[in-house]
């Protein structure tokens, strides 16, 4: 089965089982940021549009547990847009999960990042 995983995995897979192990591994306290980070990126081509079965994402679980070097790597690795992906469970977007989760260290680091990411969307606009 991991072999056909595997195979099916590619910049465009939409396997929820890939999201699944994603969010999963995100919720255990003793692995690093920078671990959790190899391990995405070795798990899913596709880790920063993978949703699990809750519609979550690795950035949505990131940013609940406060995990903020792991929120920074993977905005870097977002589009503007994606950063501010819903989730299924309670339609919310990183930001919101954040702050109901208690996070406010990680919530900073998102407004900071979505700030900038406005700002780059603007200039582009307007130039
Ligand atoms: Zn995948």
């Amino acid at each position: 089965m991991s072999k056909g995983m595997e195979v099916d995995c590619t910049r465009r897979c939409k396997s929820r089982l890939h999201g699944q192990v994603l969010t999963g591994a995100i919720t255990k306290r003793s692995v690093s940021d920078e671990a959790l980070a190899s391990f995405i990126k070795a798990t899913c081509a596709n880790f920063i549009h993978a949703f699990d079965f809750e519609g979550r994402t690795a950035l949505h679980m990131s940013s609940s547990r406060g995990r903020g070097r792991l929120v920074e790597w993977l905005v870097r690795h977002s589009s503007g847009a994606f950063v501010n992906a819903r989730d299924r469970e309670s339609g919310y977007t990183p930001l919101h999960r954040s702050i109901f989760y208690g996070q406010i260290h990680t919530a900073v680091a998102l407004m900071k990042i979505g700030n900038i990411i406005i700002i780059y969307n603007a200039q582009a606009a307007y130039s």
